[in-house]
């Protein structure tokens, strides 16, 4: 399908999902994350009106922001090592991986403005996941207080690997619960209104359970070129 046909097929899953749940599909971010492919497949995504990249690694990034440049708002996704925080902080919109307090520390260090952040939870608890242990969350929130140049504007996750629709839903729901519990704190520097889950093979029941930004790679730019 061509990436006008996945746009149109995503925009209306989300319609149906915000109908069912009624919630406004204003509140639906779309990130195209670009990883697998080309710039020109990541233009013709913007074409169709995407207006949120996404990648998962710091040359990946760079060599697409040397040509699309602040056309889009960019949303770094992957694990992100502290040295490389340098070289991305200017491009970034959004950094979706904040997981620990050293990075958020680069973060507050690199940047010369407020960079709103996602902090990384690792819901399933599989091993092979980044981010943080659930448990662990509202602590490591508080304690980023001092980092001026660090906003909380959200958490994020990834469901597990798993064919069982009732499991990814159950990790989903626990991450909302968790949202909700951080937002209400009315934290400065962590609102936390935002919800970053749901790729590919589970946007819908990502935004059935509340997800404000969605991470679509594969069903919207393909996954080559
Ligand atoms: C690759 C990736 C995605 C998109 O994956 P698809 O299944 O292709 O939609 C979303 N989030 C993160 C963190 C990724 O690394």
């Amino acid at each position: 399908m061509s990436v006008l046909a996945n746009v149109e097929e995503i925009h209306s899953n989300i319609r149906q999902a915000c109908e069912k749940v009624n919630r406004n599909v204003e509140d639906i971010t779309v990130i195209a994350v670009t990883k697998y492919v080309t710039i020109k497949r990541a233009e013709e995504v913007i074409e169709a009106g995407v207006h949120h990249l996404g990648e998962n690694r710091l040359e990946g990034l760079l060599d697409k922001y040397a040509t699309i440049k602040n056309q889009v708002n960019w949303h770094f996704i992957g694990s992100l090592q502290s040295r490389k925080v340098k070289d991305l902080i200017d491009k970034v919109d959004f950094v979706h991986s904040l997981d620990r307090k050293s990075l958020a520390k680069e973060i507050n260090k690199r940047a010369n403005r407020t960079i709103p952040c996602f902090v990384q939870v690792n819901i399933s608890g599989e091993e092979t996941k980044h981010g943080l242990d659930p448990k662990d969350v509202p602590d490591f929130i508080d304690e980023l207080v001092n980092y001026s140049n660090v906003k909380v504007v959200g958490l994020m996750a990834m469901a597990p690997h798993v064919d069982d629709e009732q499991m990814i839903r159950d990790n989903f729901k626990r991450l909302r619960v968790l949202r909700d519990e951080i937002m209400n704190k009315w934290l400065k520097h962590a609102p936390c209104s935002y919800l970053s889950m749901g790729m590919s093979n589970d946007y819908v029941i990502a935004i059935e359970e509340g997800a404000t930004h969605i991470r679509v790679g594969s069903r919207l730019v393909g996954s080559s070129d």
